[in-house]
């Protein structure tokens, strides 16, 4: 197929989980885990006769969320009943927004490589709430766990504006970094607070006539690595069936996979298009939402920087790369924790270094995030003073940060408690130089002869003297008076 052109085509159905602390239309708490149906209710159990309550938590949620998507915000919207018939749905439909979502026409900036942007455009989001979960590893049967039922759930449509793989799994990771700084949810992959549906075709131009490959949408994917290689595989697939048998959108139809893990491979659920008739109607137990200015004001206040705003403004303020301003900013805590401490004086690159570095590292063995570490940027400021003045080295400072973990003790007075403070005292340091020049003449005469030894025997003299001070001597004062005397 050499002479043919492969464009590859790429729209998301996303399914966001809010962190309300009860359910979309009962006050069932929501929580991960806990013993099987133990948080029902008649009411997300399905009982006939019951009435739904909306959450109004949640409704601010995805209004915050569609606003960061960029979105239209609808004034008025109404709830639907999506009928379908499914164990793990035992009322037979889905309270969700058919033709009326909350927003829609909206978008997302996603980072490409080298501080490049994409723009992808959003069609719509809307709430609706999660079914419950079938089980079948308990025996020779099934069961159903309603614990999920009622969640309350995002779901946001993408334009197929996607042209690859890697920029699929980039727009997940953006909108998990997006729903995390908004706090509207935790974003939790291997908890399933967030799945993935690509729909991928392929747009192959041969001979000046572009063919469509047959759409095929995975379900349920709920980890990065798995988007990728679902997207990857379909384009090999589709492209090798192309190749093969010639297939199109006119000639074949649209199809459902789900991904095997394990074997690395989607696996065909179901082919030909279902007439889905899902017999949209009004949910009459529900009121409409009106949403007027004061309210959406007072939502759209709890808007924040977003993520990848935030990083550009790293990489343009502070002349921090690319990459080190996305490590800081895959938190907002580490983020604004950074920020703050470089607004307070501290130097970026430094700081930047001290919280990837040592601050990272220290909150991944703990299992918990910089912010739980508790230090603020007063401590951060203060502690890179010191190494920028001389009175620690970058070595210091890792220890006296891992100290700053454990106690609110400032920088300083752990440096003196843990004797990590450099001494710059000329006179002190001048009596070290003399003993060491003194103890050397081998070593001064190969400095002072200028020849090839000379810059290595500098060296040997210089680390001498910081032995002898136990490695305490400002290493910069000390190169200053070695260099005076020979
Ligand atoms: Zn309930
Ligand atoms: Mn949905």
């Amino acid at each position: 197929m050499g002479e043919c052109i492969v464009k590859v085509v790429v729209g998301l159905e996303i399914h966001v989980h809010l962190a309300t602390r009860t359910k979309m239309f009962c006050g069932c708490e929501l929580a991960y885990g806990g013993s099987a149906n133990t948080r029902t209710c008649p009411v997300c159990i399905g009982m006939p006769g019951v009435l739904p309550v909306m959450n109004r938590q949640a409704y601010e949620y995805a209004v915050l969320t569609a606003l960061a998507l960029n979105c239209e915000i609808a004034r008025f919207t109404k709830w639907d009943r999506k009928s379908y018939y499914y164990p793990d749905l035992p009322k037979n439909y889905q309270i969700s927004q058919y033709d009326l979502p909350l927003s829609r026409n909206g978008f997302i900036e996603i980072p490409l490589e080298g501080g490049r942007t994409k723009t992808v455009r959003i069609v719509r989001a809307h709430l609706e709430e999660d079914a419950g979960k079938n089980v079948h590893t308990l025996g020779p049967f099934s069961a159903v766990d309603l614990n999920r039922a009622g969640a309350p759930l995002l779901e946001i449509v993408t334009e197929p504006d996607m042209n690859s793989p890697q920029e699929v799994r980039i727009l997940a990771q953006e909108l998990q970094r997006i729903v995390r700084y908004l706090g509207v949810s935790e974003g939790d992959m291997q908890k399933g607070h967030m799945r993935f549906e690509p729909n991928v075709n392929l747009h192959i131009t041969r001979e000046g006539q572009v063919f469509k490959t047959p759409i095929s949408e995975v379900k349920n994917l709920n980890s990065f690595r798995a988007i990728e290689r679902a997207v990857a595989y379909e384009v090999e697939r589709q492209r090798d069936e192309f190749i093969e048998t010639g297939v199109t959108m006119q000639t074949g139809n649209k199809r459902t996979f789900g991904w095997d893990d394990a074997n690395q491979r989607t696996v065909l659920q179901r082919e030909k298009e279902e007439a889905h008739d899902y017999r949209y109607f009004p949910d009459p137990d529900l009121v409409p939402v009106e949403l007027d200015d004061a309210w959406l004001e007072r939502i759209r206040a709890g808007l924040c920087e977003l993520p990848l705003a935030m990083q550009k403004r790293f990489v343009s303020d502070y002349g921090l790369s690319d990459y080190d301003a996305a490590v800081l900013t895959g938190d907002r805590d580490t983020a604004e924790l950074f920020d703050a401490a470089v607004r307070a004086g501290a130097e970026a690159k430094r700081v930047c270094n001290l919280l990837t570095q040592t601050g990272l590292k220290l909150a991944n063995e703990r299992g918990t995030t910089v912010r739980v570490l508790g230090i603020d940027a007063g401590r951060l400021v203060e502690l890179t003073t010191l190494v920028e003045d001389g009175q620690v080295s970058a070595t210091a400072a890792t220890t006296i940060f891992e100290a700053m973990t454990t106690c609110d003790e400032s920088p300083g007075g752990i440096a003196r408690r843990l004797n990590l403070m450099q001494t710059s005292d000329a006179g002190e340091i001048e009596s070290l130089v003399d003993e060491v020049i003194t103890a050397h003449p081998k070593a001064v005469e190969d400095v002072r002869s200028g020849g090839k030894k000379s810059q290595k025997a500098r060296g040997f003299l210089l680390g001498q003297v910081m032995q002898k001070s136990g490695g305490q001597a400002n290493p910069r004062v000390v190169a200053e008076i070695l260099d005076r005397k020979l």
